[in-house]
């Protein structure tokens, strides 16, 4: 079941006082309707019945897809106790959960996971290949304007890294990185957190944490 609430909200064109719906839950599941929303953004665009100015207002959402058995929570404050609390027992039936503080993140997660591969194997391959384009194909890390997750076809992750006039993008073989991966679990243990956040910047901590960059 999704669940949603009304409240009253102040237009910030025209100052005019009406009232919006906000999603707290959405169920992929009994909602099919409401993934599309998501992946589109849709569910956070509203429009003013005043002035008809149409914004975004992304408010704290929880997505949860039982089938494919993973649940993200967008927000920018990390989870409150009652919420991990919630999580933790999903988490035992084997729900990969998640945190991500952006609607971009938020919408390639939603891809990676229902491409069925792992967060952090994509994290690793977007990293590889910013390097790639950096050592490689003479780009600037300064000119990169994002580093996008696009598919996964055959255990190969397609990684594209966007600049202001050109994209590239790199394939990526993803069991060379599930290796690399496992052979290093401690470094990527996320056991610690219940909805943790995996994203480059949390991929570059964990390698400056170890004193140990990441070339
Ligand atoms: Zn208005």
């Amino acid at each position: 079941m999704s669940s949603s609430h009304e409240t009253e909200y102040r237009c910030p064109y025209c100052g005019k006082p009406f009232s919006i719906t906000v999603y707290d839950s959405v169920s992929v599941k009994t909602d099919p309707d409401m993934r599309e929303r998501c992946i589109s953004g849709d569910i956070f665009r509203h429009s003013c019945p005043h002035c008809h100015t149409d914004f975004m207002i992304q408010a704290n959402l929880l997505y949860l897809d039982s089938d494919r058995k993973f649940v993200i929570y967008l927000s920018s404050e990390p989870a409150n106790e009652t919420l991990n609390a919630l999580g933790r027992p999903l988490r035992e039936k084997g729900y990969t959960l998640r945190r991500t503080e952006t609607l971009a993140e938020f919408t390639e997660k939603i891809q990676i996971f229902e491409d069925g591969i792992s967060d952090i194997t994509v994290e690793l391959a977007k990293y590889d290949s910013f390097i790639e384009f950096i050592d490689n194909r003479n780009g600037r890390a300064e000119e990169v304007t994002s580093v996008e997750y696009q598919n996964c076809n055959d255990g190969v992750i397609k990684i594209n890294v966007r600049t202001d006039d050109k994209g590239l993008s790199f394939l990526i073989p993803s069991a060379m990185l599930d290796e690399e991966i496992r052979a290093e679990a401690d470094r990527f243990d996320i056991s610690d957190e219940v909805f943790p956040v995996i994203n480059g910047d949390w991929l570059i901590d964990l390698f400056r944490e170890d004193g140990n960059p990441a070339a």
